[in-house]
């Protein structure tokens, strides 16, 4: 069985091929997060709790729910792994970004009786093709059936930037997960697509011709080739590069002296490792 690709995985690759390698080939891991990812995980989590209150009938207040979230920031917040990356925003500033978020969902959405929920944060996992070569997942932050009988994917979007309807009718990451969904819940079956812009109390949607879906699953099945294909991956840079958590080790950032700190500190830890397995086999070699 092949690779199992997900939307961020086709980015990272599209947005940059050095980030991919990193990321997914030498699966350096990550030591550090930017605030943005931090709030936009608090928020989801707090969302998802709530719409499981929802399900019980048990809907808490809105301070409940922003009593919970400060909780949880509180619980997950750590200093050291958690980067501003824009210089001189507080992290106050980034802490009322979520609750202002949070409660303008609320109060909007209140009493939450307008779809009936069917999943929350669910995996999918489906095939582009008849023979299951070429495989996708990702995981829906929200499924529900509207009043009007459509399927809804949704999906919490805590960034400022609100896209135009033009390349929210283009979006792969929702579409991919329709063609995952229709498989459950039939391909006749009405689907929508719903981004949640909380941070600027805005919702969008669109929809997809099944042709379109047709064209998805062939320009998808095509760029999981060509990433396949690839054998070397340069650095490209793009907006996200302060962002990005290889940057310390980007050729296209990184200083000298960091690069030495850095391939002398992988040698340390890799010599600590051939330490250890030859200490393991001595062991057994005694048992
Ligand atoms: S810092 Fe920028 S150029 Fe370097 S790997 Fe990350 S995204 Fe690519």
């Amino acid at each position: 069985m092949g690779t199992i690709y997900s939307h961020s995985r086709l980015s990272s690759f599209e947005n940059c091929p050095k980030q991919f390698e990193f990321r997914y080939i030498q699966k350096i891991p990550s030591t550090s997060e930017g605030i943005e990812a931090f709030v936009g995980k608090r928020v989801h989590e707090i969302l998802e709790r709530l719409y499981v209150f929802v399900g019980r009938g048990q809907i808490p207040g809105v301070e409940k729910v922003i009593d919970r979230y400060q909780k949880l920031w509180e619980e997950s917040y750590d200093a050291e792994r958690v980067r501003i990356v824009r210089e001189g925003t507080p992290l106050s500033y980034y802490r009322e970004l979520g609750e202002n978020c949070l409660r303008g969902y609320y109060l909007r959405h209140y009493p939450f009786d307008d779809a009936e929920t069917l999943g929350l944060e669910r995996r999918v996992l489906f095939p582009l093709d008849s023979a299951g070569k070429y495989r996708m997942q990702g995981i829906i932050d929200r499924i529900s059936r509207a009043r009007d009988g459509a399927i809804e994917v949704h999906d919490y979007k805590t960034g400022a930037r609100v896209p135009p309807q033009r390349i929210l009718d283009q979006d792969r990451q929702l579409a991919l997960y329709q063609i995952g969904l229709s498989r459950e819940y039939g391909e006749d079956t009405p689907f929508r697509l719903v981004w949640h812009y909380v941070a600027k109390n805005r919702i969008c949607s669109s929809t997809r011709e099944p042709e379109e879906l047709v064209s998805l699953r062939e320009t998808t099945i095509q760029r999981i080739d060509e990433i396949e294909a690839a054998t070397t991956f340069e650095a490209r840079k793009i907006a996200l590069c302060n962002w990005c958590e290889y940057k310390e080790r980007c050729p296209l950032h990184a200083t000298p002296e960091t690069l030495a700190r850095l391939e002398a500190e992988e040698k340390a830890v890799a010599e600590a490792a051939a330490l250890a397995k030859a200490e393991d086999d001595r062991q057994l070699d005694l048992l």
